[in-house]
């Protein structure tokens, strides 16, 4: 019983081991920023705005109460499977070959040929397979075998922001007062406008939280439309800053790319199976025509 307790409390501790980035301080300060700003969000919906406007355990507040959870579980799921999904070279499935293959290049730092739109991390030490860029938020890299979680989790987190900036805006606005031009100022310097006396101290954490809500909003909203941008033009952040249009394809396909070939299902939940169009090794010559229609 006691050794079987042990395992299971070791295979935990490597499971959270795993999740935690390595070595960079930044990425351990967005990470640890991530969970206390979501799970901090989701105690104050529960306990302060939530029963003010909902009964307990009426109808319309198990309705937010699941709604809210399916968010955070969505979120938080895609985020760990991205972390935990191996998208670089040495985790591939496949054998990288000894001689440079047409195509392939030689990364020295890992000493191995690496395929079409691999490209090492600095910050990962590794390459990653058709590398789109190093999330900070989630400490790894996001290529070819986890970058329909990531983008699953983008949508859910911009959802979340969009639903408590909603959900919250009255509440807000009761504390705050109503809108006027100076709460502007008073979003943007919060602890300022505690300090020459235009807010109390419930107000100043009313404006921080809120201040936080607006700019997650803001930021997942850019996240969003970049990711967007990027996947239906079939390119990486890479292949867009090098303006590299050569992997380009119909619509549909280059979000199959990403997303697998049952896209339409993804967003339910991050077990479902959806087949990549290969291994990361190869990749399908679009035409510049289609990118124009873009
Ligand atoms: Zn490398
Ligand atoms: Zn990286």
């Amino acid at each position: 019983m006691l050794s079987a307790f042990r395992l299971i409390k070791k295979s935990r501790m490597g499971f959270f081991r795993r999740l935690w980035p390595k070595d960079n301080f930044a990425d351990k300060a967005a990470f640890t920023f991530t969970h206390v700003g979501l799970i901090g969000i989701c105690l104050f919906q529960l306990f302060v705005v939530l029963p003010l406007y909902h009964e307990n355990f009426s109808t319309m507040f198990y309705v937010h109460f699941g709604c809210g959870l399916f968010i955070l579980y969505q979120a938080f799921s895609n985020m760990y499977k991205s972390i935990l999904v191996d998208t670089t070279v040495r985790g591939s499935s496949f054998n990288l070959p000894s001689v440079l293959l047409p195509d392939w290049r030689y990364c020295p730092i890992c000493q191995v040929n690496t395929p079409l739109r691999a490209h090492h991390c600095k910050m990962c030490d590794v390459c990653i397979i058709k590398r789109d860029h190093h999330c900070i938020f989630t400490g790894k890299c996001i290529g070819y075998l986890n970058h329909r979680y990531f983008f699953v989790m983008c949508c859910y987190l911009w959802l979340g922001c969009f639903y408590t900036l909603n959900f919250n805006k009255e509440y807000y606005l009761d504390v705050l007062g109503g809108f006027h031009w100076s709460l502007i100022f008073q979003l943007m310097c919060p602890m300022l406008a505690f300090l020459l006396g235009m807010a109390n101290s419930h107000q100043l954490v009313i404006l921080v939280v809120g201040g936080v809500n607006m700019m997650a909003m803001f930021l997942f909203s850019c996240l969003m439309c970049f990711q967007i941008f990027f996947i239906s033009r079939g390119q990486t952040q890479f292949e867009c800053k090098k303006k590299i249009k050569d992997y380009s394809q119909s619509f549909l396909d280059n979000w199959i790319v990403v997303l697998g070939k049952r896209w339409y299902l993804t967003w339910i939940s991050f077990t479902i199976e959806s087949d990549l169009p290969g291994n990361g090794t190869r990749f399908k010559k679009g035409t510049y025509e289609n990118f124009k229609t873009l």
